[in-house]
């Protein structure tokens, strides 16, 4: 029987990418989709592949949909909530943007659907809950994000070897586009330059967040939650070619790396597919072809973001779902010409300094903490 997935963001660069996934793939079907308010697109979307029924954030966008549409239109976050419990989907796809993605995936593994996460925001905010949650309902919750696929994929296959025996686990960064660059050379470029990634075509604030780091000290983070890793043993590399995915060092000394073309419907299909990987079509990587692979130590003076987040995850309690908040509201107020490019991770580091943290004892404490953390920020952008 085909598996049942929702998408949530669909309209998205990993949404799009995971429709296409999905279209190549008759073991999936696709039973729900989602978005903000981009209605045709979505509709479109879940006419060509088969769905009966989408949800969209903004009212407006609903009722124009319905107007359009003979499916079933729901709206704002209660639709979404109807979305996820009442489509029958036995995995949803989480792939909206920003802490809003929070409430989706708690209301995912709360109802014991198995969870694809790309929204790395997730395990940033509210990364206890989220995995005690998954732990108590036994729902699955496997990472889209393609360094956290490729160490699930090493853990799987050091799997039988004495527990331990993994001894630290290495993300790879392409370094973005501005790698190489010193802090004072940083402090001009343009929005356009910070939206010209190297290796992956993302979202904007994926972008943006990969120009400064913060998108690394995010995925730290989020491989803290998903492998209970300390940080003392998580590392960063820097690898342009994004071709090594990321990598784990053994207690013997040995290393396990997970290599590939970058391209995110790989890990989608991955993440959609698991535990098996029955998915084909991929070009098999020629590394006689590639030639070379290089690597650095990353910057931490030019990228101060990735050491920020690192600090707010070994805080712990509500520090990351603060400086993640800052962080979004930073890198929308860039997006916008509000704000230079070095601003960013000093309106970050001010509002963690700013806005006191605490335990992070349930969703509530931590949608408060958000909200504090975005009035702060957005005070210090108006002052
Ligand atoms: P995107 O901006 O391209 O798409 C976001 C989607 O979410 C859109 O469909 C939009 O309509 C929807 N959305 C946004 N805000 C919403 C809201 N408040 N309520 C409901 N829907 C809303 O983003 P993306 O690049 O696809 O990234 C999605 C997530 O995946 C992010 O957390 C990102 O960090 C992560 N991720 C992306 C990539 C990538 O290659 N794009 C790689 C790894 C991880
Ligand atoms: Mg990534």
């Amino acid at each position: 029987m085909a598996r049942r997935i929702a998408v949530l963001g669909a309209t998205g660069s990993i949404g799009t990418q995971a429709l296409e996934v999905a279209a190549g793939n008759p073991d999936l079907e696709v039973v729900g989709l989602s978005a903000g308010r981009r209605w045709p697109e979505l509709v479109a979307q879940a006419q060509a592949s088969g769905a009966r029924r989408i949800a969209l954030a903004d009212a407006a966008s609903a009722a124009a949909a319905r107007e359009a549409w003979d499916g079933e239109v729901l709206e704002g976050p209660e639709g979404l909530t109807e979305l996820i419990a009442g489509s029958g989907a036995d995995t949803v796809l989480n792939a909206l943007v920003g802490s809003a993605g929070l409430g989706p995936t708690i209301t995912t593994l709360a109802e014991g659907i198995d969870l694809a996460l790309a929204n790395k925001e997730s395990l940033v905010v509210g990364g206890e809950l989220v995995m005690s949650l998954a732990e108590g309902t036994g729902a699955k919750l496997v990472p889209v994000d393609s360094e956290h696929s490729a160490l699930l994929q090493l853990v799987e296959a050091e799997q039988g070897q004495r527990p331990g025996s993994i001894d630290r686990m290495v993300l790879t960064a392409s370094g973005g586009p501005f790698r190489g660059r010193s802090r004072e050379e940083l402090e001009e470029v343009t929005v356009e330059e910070a939206l010209r990634h190297p290796t992956w075509e993302m979202g904007g604030k994926i972008t943006i967040d990969s120009a400064t780091l913060m998108n690394k000290g995010l995925e730290l983070i989020e491989a803290h939650h998903l492998f209970s890793m300390p940080y003392e043993r998580l590392d960063v590399v820097v690898h342009p070619q994004s071709i090594v995915h990321s990598y784990v060092t053994l207690a013997d000394g040995a290393v396990l790396a997970h290599l590939g073309h970058p391209d995110m419907k790989v890990p989608i299909a991955y993440a959609l597919g698991w535990p098996e990987r029955s998915l084909p079509g991929h070009r098999p990587l020629d590394l006689a072809e590639v030639g070379s692979l290089e690597f650095e130590p990353v910057d931490g003076e030019a990228f101060p973001a990735l050491a920020i987040a690192r600090e707010a995850g070994r805080e712990g309690g509500t520090a990351p779902c603060i400086m993640n908040a800052a962080n979004e509201v930073a890198v929308a107020a860039f997006l916008d010409g509000q704000l230079g490019f070095n601003a960013i991770s000093e309106l970050v580091a001010r509002v963690l300094d700013e806005v006191d943290a605490g335990p992070a004892a349930s969703f509530e404490v931590l949608v408060e903490a958000d909200g504090r953390a975005r009035a702060a920020a957005e005070q210090v952008l108006a002052g």
